[in-house]
């Protein structure tokens, strides 16, 4: 779940539940997959069935090795209210941002938002005055980037959803939930410490699916991947190229740019390296947000 960023984002549609476990992967000497460049409404359902596939066969080795017999989730995309056993989508923001819910064990795509998070970063960049650098970065113009990369968004959106599917198929999602109970600092930074970690997941597994060759690697898809994560965390005041942000003094909820690019780059990190992305990832959390990491099972199954 997402904190509210899009205003009147459009609710009119039908929800469209989509079964995408069984999509086919490409074998590891195959071209790598990628999401179309081009957003239409049949590319971004290929985007997220095949970003689905990609990333859940990366993550399924890891949860079998830490015992888990959580199958694959499910992914339903969404244009209108999200219909779901967790949340009552027709009041508050959650129509306006993916989330997951663990009751059916379900991540809902937002249509609508996937868009935003490229598209808004680069027009913030071009208000600040960066973007002919971050253009210049990636060989493409500042017009193109303007126009966003919608389903590299949304993927990258998506990975972080699958961050918290891999928390709830390990456990630890239930720690998180207990600690973070509450009021005061400590309980908010338990809180800090799931989110930031989600967000290093989908570091995790975008860099294990470069790093594999399961995943096109390109500066500019990784420049969208950044807009996107820069752009959740929000508050863009003081950008400067290349994704440099100024360190939040406090981090709250799911953190800012700053805090949210630093997790998700020691995730693409450790996903580069082919290092365990469920514990690496609730051990930078825990570091970053001074708590203490999630107990994480090696050996026996969860349910
Ligand atoms: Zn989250």
């Amino acid at each position: 779940m997402r904190r509210t960023i899009l205003a009147g984002a459009a609710l009119a549609g039908v929800l469209v539940a989509t079964g995408l476990a069984g999509t086919a992967v490409a074998a590891p000497d195959a071209a790598p997959a990628a999401c179309s460049p081009t957003r239409t409404p049949a590319s971004f359902r290929a985007c997220i069935a095949t970003a689905t596939a990609a990333y859940t066969q990366l993550w399924q080795p890891l949860l079998a090795a830490h015992g888990s017999t959580t199958g694959s989730p499910a992914v339903s995309i969404y244009t209108g209210v999200p219909l779901n056993p967790c949340f009552d989508a027709t009041v508050g923001d959650v129509v306006e941002a993916s989330f997951w819910c663990d009751r059916n064990e379900t991540v809902y795509v937002s249509a609508p938002a996937s868009p935003y998070w490229t598209r808004d970063y680069a027009r913030e960049a071009k208000a600040q005055g960066i973007l002919a650098a971050d253009a210049r970065r990636v060989h493409r113009s500042q017009k193109r980037l303007l126009a966003g990369f919608a389903n590299q968004g949304a993927a990258t959106e998506l990975a972080h959803e699958l961050g918290h599917w891999v928390q709830y198929a390990t456990g630890i999602d239930a720690y998180y939930l207990q600690k973070s109970q509450g009021t005061g600092r400590l309980a908010e930074r338990y809180g800090s410490a799931f989110e930031l970690a989600a967000d290093c997941m989908a570091g995790w597994v975008q860099g294990r699916a470069a790093a594999s060759g399961a995943w096109r690697n390109t500066a500019v898809l990784r420049w969208a991947s950044h807009a996107t994560i820069a752009e959740l965390g929000g508050d863009l005041s003081g950008m400067r190229p290349h994704f440099r942000f100024p360190r939040e003094t406090t981090v709250i909820a799911h953190g800012g740019p700053y805090s949210r690019l630093r997790l998700y780059d020691a995730g693409w990190a450790l996903g580069a390296s082919a290092a365990d992305g469920v514990t690496g990832c609730a051990q930078a959390a825990a570091d970053y947000t001074r708590t203490e990491p999630p107990p994480v099972s090696s050996r026996s199954a969860r349910r």
